[in-house]
């Protein structure tokens, strides 16, 4: 069994989730980068050193996420931490413009490819690779579960008239909606075990996710996620926040 404890990152090859594995490396952490494609969850585990290794998982192919869980078992023995971090928002190439991404969110229009791609990744993924990794969550002193949502996912946020964002990102907005009730539910369900299941929103975050026109960078988006990955015993579960405090669900 790993001496050190274990984090497994989804869609880490890139963006908010590198940093989140970086991160995690720095405090002690042996991380494990979800992949879809091994060659680039190779480079950059390559870019944080020998405490990173790469893990081929897409979190759409249930194959994939059952393949990394049993690697994870054999190779590692153990898992201290999971973020579902993986995720998109419209499923066209990196760079599409940010008007065309927003254009293929709105609900009224939305292509039936494109709202099932989405909540597959999003919504369906995370169930997928969480109940594949949880026995060993289970197993751990202080199992941690990480969801990256958004706060475009808060319904309250989305209700309010004088939020200016509130008609952007329909589909997308939803899927982290979906994701947020998941993530309460879980919690509630594993109430009586060590671990906890938050929420964390990183905050507009300059990422191909919205062709690099978010104002935080990635290491201000990977705080909050960090800091819930790193919950001492008394900490939080169930909640949903942002770093500058909860947010609304
Ligand atoms: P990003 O740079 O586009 O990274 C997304 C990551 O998810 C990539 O590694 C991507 O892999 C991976 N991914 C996509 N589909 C996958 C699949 N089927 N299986 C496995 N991995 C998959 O975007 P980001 O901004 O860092 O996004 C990270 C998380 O933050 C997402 O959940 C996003 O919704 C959330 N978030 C971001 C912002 C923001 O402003 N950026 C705001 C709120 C929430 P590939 O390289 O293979 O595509």
């Amino acid at each position: 069994m790993n001496t050190k404890p274990v984090a497994l990152i989804t869609g880490a090859n890139k963006g908010i989730g590198l940093q989140i594995a970086k991160d995690l490396a720095g405090h002690g952490f042996t991380v494990l980068l979800g992949s879809r494609d091994l060659g680039k969850g190779s480079e950059a585990a390559a870019s944080i050193g020998p405490d990173a290794v790469a893990l081929q998982l897409d979190v759409t192919d249930q194959t994939s996420v059952e393949a990394a869980a049993e690697r994870v078992r054999n190779e590692f023995g153990r898992l201290d931490v999971l973020v579902n971090n993986a995720g998109i928002s419209h499923t066209g190439e990196p760079g599409t413009p940010l008007e065309e991404i927003v254009q293929r969110g709105y609900v009224s229009t939305a292509s039936r490819d494109e709202v099932r791609t989405l909540f597959e990744t999003n919504v369906f993924g995370v169930i997928a690779v969480t109940q594949a990794m949880l026995p060993l969550l289970r197993e751990a002193p202080a199992g941690r579960i990480v969801n990256v949502s958004s706060s475009l996912g808060s319904l309250q946020k989305t209700a309010d008239p004088a939020n200016p964002v509130r008609s952007l990102y329909g589909i997308y907005s939803a899927t982290k909606t979906a994701l947020n009730a998941i993530t309460l539910k879980l919690a509630i369900e594993l109430a009586s075990t060590p671990i906890k299941v938050n929420a964390a929103c990183p905050g507009y975050t300059a990422t191909d996710l919205n062709n690099f026109q978010g104002t935080r960078t990635v290491e201000e988006g990977a705080r909050e996620p960090v800091r819930l990955a790193l919950l001492g015993p008394d900490g939080p579960t169930g909640t949903y926040s942002e770093e500058q405090g909860p947010l609304s669900w």
